[in-house]
């Protein structure tokens, strides 16, 4: 791998003059890339709304080590330049991008490059069945987590829709799906970290050994050190899943059922519990459609026609093969339960590793319709409970009516006590939260998309629902301290603690001159 990459990057390209040539007497020299062709491949994003100046070099680490080496010649450096870990870049916003900084590419950590199998995944992917827990890379690809835990009968208990992220990439945020009600976000079910911090130094953490680091860490948007290795909980693997949808026409009913389901009280329950709204022109092409055989495609455009917005429930049971009695029966005392419309409940079952990876179906049939590599102007925010059926009103009702776009709107509540309070994500202060997210892929533009997430935002901001934005972009210090509320102090002094240089994530906008 080093060698090719040193025959790509030849001696033609110049030195940039933003980096120290001190930089270049390394043992990490040889993985260091400053070609056009490097860099052009880090200077974008899955959003792809984001211009922002190219980086003046890539690192490819071959290990932690070369990580904490450039950390520790920045930081010690009288011209100290920004770093970026980049997992694959899965943002939307240039979060992960280092203008004439350095991007650290996780990737080459997992020796395939492109991931999603490829070699090198193993040997930093260690399962302790004893345990209960996997060690793995920050670099690693949670679809490649799961595939090793399974070899074990076991997986981690909380997951994301999407298995093409990375570990360090989603515990930088949270990492949400509709397993985050029953077990919190993945950022709760974390015992312990390797972390490289913004001084260089390399620190392994945990809630009993330097704590403050482990949950500045966690949800930390990467402004406090880089993830090189996670240790994540375990439960025993299911083998079979059986899913379910259901249509409301009525928010109100769709919503209480939603509580209802997601209640840690309850006998009987879904593993899984999220949501979608179907509002007509989101029907197709989206990467929920294909849940939906031809004739149930049909009726729900013509029931779409007739009320404007619906909703779908979407739940999922887990199971072991020769349970599937034990589940018909369970399942239809949950169903007994809810009032979705009569004869709109629609069941799949499926193995469980499919279900866990099912967006990556839709995103392979999305790709040569040339639907995925497009722009996205995404709009993640949590709305506290109390304020749901306002925003439904304003948001779906109104503002979304009628106007067409592609992508799915995903809509379900969470727990707030399975979040750690100690973490740096910030969630909305009510008991129970909803996720919305509106999945938008721009094809014919972005602007009004954008508009639209601004009057979105601008109607929450009059009627005072407070909510959070999920992957947040903000471009002021005002707005970023309205974003953090009362953890922006302990936020800002963490950073001084543990990236006083303020080196580390500088896409994320959240310190450009402030300290
Ligand atoms: P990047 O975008 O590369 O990085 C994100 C941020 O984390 C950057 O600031 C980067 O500098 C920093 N970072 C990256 N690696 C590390 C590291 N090792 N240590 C410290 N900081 C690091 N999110 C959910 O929660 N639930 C979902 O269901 C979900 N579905 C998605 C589906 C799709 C199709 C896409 C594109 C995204 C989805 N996301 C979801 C969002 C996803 O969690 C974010 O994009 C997240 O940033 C992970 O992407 P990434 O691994 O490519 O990280």
């Amino acid at each position: 791998m080093v060698t090719s990459l040193i025959s790509i990057i030849g001696h033609d390209n110049p030195w940039p003059r933003t980096l120290s040539q001190d930089l270049q007497t390394l043992d990490l020299s040889a993985r260091i890339r400053v070609d056009p062709l490097a860099l052009d491949a880090v200077s974008t994003d899955f959003g792809r709304l984001t211009r922002a100046p190219a980086p003046s070099a890539v690192l490819h680490p071959s290990c932690p080590r070369d990580i904490a080496a450039l950390v520790r010649f920045s930081y010690a450096s009288r011209r100290p330049f920004t770093i970026a870990p980049r997992g694959q870049g899965h943002s939307v916003r240039g979060q992960a991008l280092a203008p004439r900084g350095v991007v650290v590419d996780m990737s080459s950590m997992r020796g395939g490059g492109g991931g999603g199998g490829g070699g090198g995944h193993e040997a930093r992917v260690s399962v302790q069945v004893s345990g209960r827990y996997v060690d793995v890379g920050g670099e690693q690809l949670w679809v490649d987590v799961l595939s090793e835990t399974l070899r074990f009968g076991l997986a981690p208990r909380s997951w994301t829709d999407y298995l093409y992220l990375t570990v360090g990439g989603t515990l930088s945020n949270a990492g949400i799906s509709g397993q985050a009600f029953m077990h919190g976000p993945q950022i709760s079910n974390v015992y312990e970290l390797d972390v490289i911090a913004g001084t260089g130094e390399s620190v392994t953490c945990s809630e009993n050994n330097e704590p403050d680091l482990f949950f500045a860490v966690l949800g930390g948007l990467g402004q406090f050190g880089i993830i090189t290795r996670a240790r994540i909980a375990l439960e025993n693997a299911p083998q079979m899943v059986r899913w379910v949808r259901l249509i409301y026409t009525d928010v109100a009913i769709f919503t209480s059922d939603q509580e209802r389901l997601i209640s840690l009280d309850r006998k009987e329950r879904f593993n899984y519990v999220e949501g979608s709204v179907l509002l007509g022109h989101n029907l197709k092409n989206n990467w929920r459609s294909s849940f939906f055989s031809r004739e149930v495609l049909e009726r729900i455009t013509r029931l779409s026609s007739q009320h404007g917005v619906l909703y779908c429930l979407e739940g999922a049971k887990y199971y072991d093969h020769g349970m599937a009695s034990q589940v018909d029966q369970e399942l239809e005392s949950i169903l007994q339960e809810l009032r979705f419309l009569p004869g709109l409940a629609l069941q799949n079952d499926v193995a469980y590793p499919h279900f866990l990876n099912r967006v990556r179906k839709d995103e392979l049939k999305l790709r040569p319709m040339g639907l995925w590599d497009v722009p996205h102007p995404w709009l993640s925010i949590f709305i506290p409970r109390s304020r749901i059926i306002e925003f439904d009103q304003g948001v779906f009702k109104h503002i979304l009516k009628n106007k067409g776009s592609i992508g799915p709107v995903l809509i379900y509540p969470m727990n707030k006590i399975k979040w750690d309070e100690r973490t740096s994500a910030v969630i909305p202060d009510e008991d129970i939260f909803y996720s919305v997210g509106l999945l938008r892929s721009a094809v014919n533009g972005t602007e009004y998309l954008e508009e639209q997430n601004k009057e979105i935002l601008r109607f929450c901001d009059q009627l005072g629902i407070g909510y959070k934005q999920y992957l947040p972009h903000y471009t002021s210090h005002g707005d970023w301290m309205k974003h953090f509320g009362p953890k922006w102090d302990m936020f800002v002094q963490r950073k001084r603690r543990y990236d006083p240089k303020l080196l580390l994530s500088p896409g994320q906008r959240i310190f450009d001159s402030y300290l």
